[in-house]
């Protein structure tokens, strides 16, 4: 009997051609998932250790006392409302950048959720006096935030355990689906006029933001500028957020890192 060369071939070269890239691959996977961490170094020393950070977090929630006295002076039947993102914005998640560091990844779902379920993340400067004082003003807080669903719980006894106020499940709204905050924000101005909101983000104020594709989003965050100004306080997070992905984009690890190199190219041109 004949033995059919072609469809032997196929397969056995198929094999081959598997066995003999993937060790490669994976090889330059793990060298550029190497680089990525190498490279957010400084960003989580300054993010964790700088007393730059620690007084841009004092004078953010300095000028948030500021705004929320500006903004109270205007009469409205709604009562008042304060909305905060909880992760770089009131909670210090810096010490889960470190860990990581040291262990040589990066971010994982995984990694995150084991963090976050130890609830014992730091109040940011000046968070904790700020929110305090919006109560007393006569302000609810709001607390939205993009972790998930099953870290509700734990966000809440790691805002409670650090004193933060109206740290309950009717305050402290999670993740549902999706990431895009609008529909959080809506469901509170429904009962609440807001007056303020704090994030390290700038979609912590409005979605649009998300949007990096032109220019790195500088225009449509110029075009806000009156509405940023009016209420909404920025607070720095130099580790992470889509700032940083609009240079990386999504995907492997490789493509990350190379994204990041033709971005320096393309800027020291
Ligand atoms: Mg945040």
């Amino acid at each position: 009997m004949r033995i059919p060369v072609i469809p032997l071939l196929v397969p056995v070269l198929g094999l081959w051609s598997c066995t003999a890239q993937l060790p490669v691959a994976a090889d330059a996977e793990a060298a550029a998932a190497r680089e990525l961490v190498t490279q957010n170094v400084n960003a989580a020393l300054y993010q964790n250790a700088s007393a730059e950070v620690a007084w841009l977090y004092e004078q953010g929630y300095a000028h948030a006392r500021l705004k929320l006295n500006a903004n109270l002076a205007v009469p409205d039947s709604l009562p008042p409302a304060v909305i905060v993102d909880v992760d770089e914005t009131v909670l210090d998640n810096s010490p889960y950048e470190l860990e990581n560091i040291r262990a040589g990844r990066g971010y994982s779902p995984e990694t995150w959720k084991a963090w976050t379920a130890r609830a014992e993340a730091k109040p940011l400067p000046g968070a904790l006096d700020f929110l305090n004082y919006a109560v007393s003003r006569g302000c609810s807080v709001f607390y939205i935030t993009n972790r998930d669903a099953d870290e509700l719980e734990v966000t809440i006894a790691n805002l409670a355990g650090q004193g933060f106020p109206m740290a309950d499940k009717e305050h402290v709204l999670t993740m549902q689906g999706t990431s895009d905050k609008t529909a959080r924000r809506d469901s509170v101005r429904r009962t609440h006029r807001v007056v303020l909101l704090v994030g390290d983000q700038l979609t912590d104020f409005d979605q649009v933001l998300k949007d990096r594709s032109a220019d790195l989003g500088l225009p449509s965050m110029y075009m806000m500028s009156s509405r940023l100004s009016q209420s909404f306080i920025l607070l720095p997070n130099s580790t992470y957020g889509y700032w940083r992905d609009g240079i990386t984009g999504k995907g492997a690890a490789v493509e990350k890192r190379d994204r990041v190199r033709s971005f320096i190219e393309q800027r020291v041109r």
